[in-house]
């Protein structure tokens, strides 16, 4: 995951830096269309978790499609080379421009959210004198038992429609003449590791299928959406998730029909461990009762730490020796919860050490922001090294 070639750069690197495996990414690519294939199911890569170009050209080459909660996200899907008619559009607030820009460009589907949604995409493919493929994006009330800021599915949250307007949705289908129904949509939430979740997730597909064919409607494609975990506690032992396993879960569980699609979002699980995340030491200081090293990657650079306490592993990569020194790491910017890590076991450390935050390639660089006017962080593809 670190090549030699870049331990030998360490003293002269540019931090913090974003460095990305391309060779690992390619291999996560191919295992997952591999798994894919064999049950006949699409991917859907999720755009939101890693948009640098690079990393969308790779992806799309494989023939994927994407999955885009903007837009802008449709833009750069079309940019990278993805195939319109591969594209899925899901969010809860899709705006009027961004409708029409989806419509214009012939995405696959809309994945849509509220009833309201539906009226307006109807009333948008009509005044261009189209017919919008749709999806609902419908809430199952099931617990991802994942951290609660990254639960999407339960009843409480803003996600998906439920079972009230669905209701309302099938009494007034009729009206919305310029959408057509196409398949349904499921997004419990992320970093699901049990795969107990996507099996309840399928058996209330089950049901919920059961009960449109009751209302006299025919379900073309399945959207199962994303979530698939990743092992953030072993990155560099366990780089490539299960796909099989989970793709398997659903050929288990599902009751297809015959010629029925099935779709998946995965973001993630293609793209978190080709990416880590180096960082300088500035400074140690001892507090009271801790010992801080002070790193120049802040929560500007990696926001996950701070929104869900998420942990990354961290490592000393100057490797000083294995003593069994303890630290809290910590960024530079002005709030308490700017820190990566507390009480882990870096070994010795001093001012200058790179440390490698792991399995950053997800939901990393994206959330970047300049708070406290801080520069982006610098980003370097191990296939553009010397
Ligand atoms: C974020 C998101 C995904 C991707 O989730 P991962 O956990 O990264 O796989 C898929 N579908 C929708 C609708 C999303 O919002």
């Amino acid at each position: 995951m670190i090549p030699q070639n870049l331990i030998h750069k360490l003293p002269k690197l540019q931090t913090p830096l974003y460095f990305y495996d391309m060779e690992l990414l390619q291999q996560t690519l191919d295992s997952a269309a591999k798994a894919s294939r064999h049950f006949g199911y699409h991917i859907h890569y999720a755009l939101k978790a890693n948009f640098n170009v690079k990393i969308l050209e790779s992806i799309s080459a494989t023939g994927m499609g994407a999955d885009c909660v903007s837009g802008n996200e449709i833009i750069k899907a079309l940019q990278s080379g993805f195939h319109p008619g591969k594209i899925v559009f899901a969010g809860v607030g899709k705006s009027d421009e961004e409708i029409r820009l989806a419509l214009e460009k012939d995405i696959f589907a809309f994945n849509c959210e509220s009833l309201q949604e539906i009226e307006v995409v109807n009333e948008i493919a009509a005044s261009l004198g189209k017919k919008a493929r749709i999806f609902l994006r419908l809430n199952p009330d099931i617990e991802a038992h994942t951290h609660k800021n990254i639960t999407t599915g339960t009843a409480e949250t803003k996600f998906g429609i439920s079972p009230l307007e669905t209701e309302l949705y099938l009494k007034q289908q009729e009206h919305f003449n310029h959408t057509e129904l196409i398949g349904l949509h499921f997004h419990i939430g992320s970093q699901i590791c049990d795969f107990d979740v996507f099996r309840e997730l399928s058996l209330k597909v089950n049901e919920i299928q059961d009960h449109f064919e009751a209302n006299g409607i025919q379900i073309q494609h399945l959207n199962m959406g994303g979530g698939l975990g990743i092992d953030y506690k072993n990155p560099t032992q366990n780089t490539i998730p299960d796909f099989k396993g989970y793709f398997e879960t659903f050929h288990q569980h599902l009751k297809l029909r015959p010629g029925q699609q099935v779709h998946f979002e995965l973001g993630r699980a293609l793209v978190a461990q080709c990416g880590v995340l180096l960082s300088r030491v500035l400074y140690i200081k001892s507090g009271e009762h801790n010992r801080f090293a002070i790193i120049d990657a802040s929560m500007t650079d990696l926001l996950r730490p701070a929104l869900y306490e998420a942990y990354h592993k961290i490592e000393n990569l100057n490797n000083n020796g294995n003593t069994d020194a303890v630290f809290d790491v910590a960024g530079p910017v002005c709030e308490s919860s700017d820190v990566f890590a507390r009480n882990i076991p870096l070994g010795k450390t001093v001012r200058g050490d790179i440390l490698a935050i792991y399995s950053t390639g997800a939901y990393g660089q994206v959330m970047s922001s300049a708070y406290n006017l801080r520069s982006p962080a610098r980003t370097l593809y191990s296939d553009e090294m010397e």
